[in-house]
């Protein structure tokens, strides 16, 4: 089966083509579009800029994606698409693509959660046995999840502030040092003695599952403000681990909670060089089983898109032309 995966929901127009067959899987190719550089002069996104710049490439961007997986569109059997949550005048794009897509070729729509499709983007790579816990670290969102099956998510906890991903972004701008803010604290990380600078680890007195970052931003800008000398990449150091602790704390806790030893960790932020390596470090020290997809599966991309897409089609979950977008997921609370 061939699967055109759709992406816009917030700054990237992703295009992909996965087969899915008896023997396995297969992507057959993974196109991103970033739009990071129109939005860097504003050191974030700007919605209009980014509706537009979908609407400018959509096209372009499938006819290179379907050349190069060596596939007539005609051959695709099932549409995938992002209905949410992101940015509403995003995803209109892609959802409208697809479905003119879907309506001229008459083969079926499925509608993907963005969230679960992050979740599920390791299978990309290998497949994993249910239930696991999922931890989704990204721009929008930091959210623990048992998943029960490839449809089913259950939430066990989220942040109550800034998502992981946004606070590297909101550091790094007030530290001046550009946007996106991942990559670069991260470069600058490496070289940086963690120890040097003393940062709050939020949330890890409070018994539930959920985070809040918006406190160990303001503790850097305290830090920015308060004229102490200290250096950039001391600093990029200290936060990164502390971001790390409290995030390998929580899904430890998840883990035990659940009686459960296997983790997925995804979402931009899971392309982070320490966090993997704090991670796979836990899994040895605790005898757990954790997965990471490979970077380029981590930040947002369609072949992710096209998987969860798949398995929302064998579910039985497919949409018709009426299919409307959302800016917010809505997810079941586990126990209920
Ligand atoms: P969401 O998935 O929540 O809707 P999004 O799609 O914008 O948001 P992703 O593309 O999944 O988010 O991730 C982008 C985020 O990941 C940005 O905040 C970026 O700074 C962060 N990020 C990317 N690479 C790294 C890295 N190496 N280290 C830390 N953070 C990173
Ligand atoms: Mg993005
Ligand atoms: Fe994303």
């Amino acid at each position: 089966m061939l699967v055109l995966g759709i992406e816009s929901s917030c700054d990237e127009t992703a295009v992909a083509v996965v087969e899915v067959g008896k023997k396995g899987l297969s992507v057959r190719s993974s196109l991103v579009a970033s739009q990071v550089a129109f939005h860097r002069p504003f050191g974030g996104i700007v919605p209009e800029i980014a509706s537009r710049k979908h609407v400018e490439v959509i096209y372009a961007l499938c006819q290179e994606a379907l050349r190069e997986a060596r596939v007539e569109l005609s051959a695709i059997d099932l549409l995938a698409v992002t209905n949410g949550p992101g940015l509403v005048g995003s995803l209109v794009v892609g959802v409208s693509f697809a479905k003119a897509l879907a309506y001229g070729l008459n083969k079926s729509l499925s509608p993907v959660d963005h969230v679960k499709a992050h979740s599920l983007a390791i299978f990309l790579e290998k497949p994993i046995e249910f239930p696991f816990i999922s931890l989704v670290v990204s721009g929008g969102h930091t959210a623990l999840f048992l998943v029960k099956s490839p449809t089913e998510h259950y939430l066990l906890g989220q942040t109550r502030d800034d998502a992981a991903g946004e606070a590297f972004d909101k550091v790094a701008k007030l530290l001046d040092l550009g946007y996106p803010g991942g990559p670069l604290i991260s470069r600058l990380a490496e070289t940086g003695e963690a120890s040097k600078i003393d940062l709050p680890r939020p949330m890890l007195d409070s018994p539930d599952l959920d985070f809040s970052f918006s406190g160990l931003k303001t503790a850097v800008l305290n830090l920015v403000r308060s004229g102490r000398a200290f250096m950039v990449h001391d600093l990029c150091a200290a936060f990164e681990t502390a971001v790390c602790e409290v995030l390998m704390e929580k899904s430890r806790r998840a883990l035990k909670q659940l009686g459960l030893k296997r983790l997925v960790v995804s979402g931009g932020v899971a392309a982070n060089r320490r966090l993997r390596e704090s991670f796979a470090k836990l899994a040895e020290t605790e005898g757990l089983e954790v997965y990471f997809p490979p970077p380029v599966y981590c930040t947002d991309n369609a072949a992710m898109v096209a998987i969860a897409g798949y398995y929302e089609f064998m579910a039985g979950n497919t949409a018709d032309l009426k299919l409307d977008v959302y800016a917010r997921s809505q997810f079941p609370r586990y126990p209920g």
